[in-house]
């Protein structure tokens, strides 16, 4: 069985993809550390993508499609797939419907107001170490504070600055969520609260995987 995580940026799809993945063996593929690793190791589609990223912009479907559709061909048929990140316009909607994936696939929508994700991203920080993402105290320099679990620096992602994250929201608004009702009208669509403390957030994604 398969999952997409839908939502905004900052709603916790990478948290819960972790969850999902120790639980119950699952694969998460997000899209947006593919895109990470790709630029960071400066490879031709890394050095395409980095300004868009950067710019909190989204990157073409073409390119994301395919690093989705090369990393499924790696799996074993039977490990179900977590998409995190993925997709995230009605073209990528589309690429995944021809994907061995698409059978036996359930959304679950992650729902964060606006207002939440804007606070909840001020205080988001990445290990540059081990690179679990982790929360810090609003008002937290970055770099006084040290990985609870590796000891490396906790820095904040370059694209969540406030600016950027305005630009990730609105990509949000205008590319993904039109996607909601194509996946609502085929009953696929689960709604999860966000807002709940995150095992209770596990426990509402486990409930609906689940019921599949
Ligand atoms: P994320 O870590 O999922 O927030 O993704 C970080 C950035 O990577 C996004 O702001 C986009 O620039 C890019 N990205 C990740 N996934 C996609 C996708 N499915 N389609 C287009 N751009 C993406």
């Amino acid at each position: 069985m398969n999952i997409i995580l839908l939502g905004p940026p900052g709603a916790g799809k990478g948290t819960q993809a972790s969850h999902l993945v120790a639980d119950r063996g699952m694969l998460q593929l997000s899209t947006g550390d593919m895109l990470r690793a790709a630029r960071d190791a400066g490879t031709p589609v890394g050095l395409k993508v980095a300004a868009i990223m950067a710019a909190g912009e989204l990157v073409s479907d073409d390119i994301v499609s395919a690093l989705i559709d090369e990393k499924l061909a790696t799996m074993p048929a039977d490990q179900g797939a977590i998409f995190d990140g993925y997709p995230r316009t009605a073209a990528q909607a589309g690429a995944l419907d021809t994907m061995r994936a698409a059978d036996s696939l359930v959304v679950a929508l992650i729902q964060v107001p606006d207002e939440a994700i804007v606070k909840r991203m001020s205080s988001r920080r990445v290990c540059d170490n081990c690179g679990l993402t982790q929360s810090v105290s609003p008002d937290s320099k970055s770099e006084e504070e040290d990985c609870p679990y590796c000891g490396g620096d906790l820095i904040v992602r370059p694209d969540d600055n406030p600016e950027t994250v305005k630009t990730r929201l609105k990509e949000y608004h205008q590319q993904t969520a039109p996607i909601l009702p194509y996946y609502r009208k085929k009953g696929m669509l689960k709604q999860v609260d966000g807002m709940a403390d995150p095992d209770q957030v596990t426990r509402q994604i486990e409930a609906i995987l689940v019921a599949l």
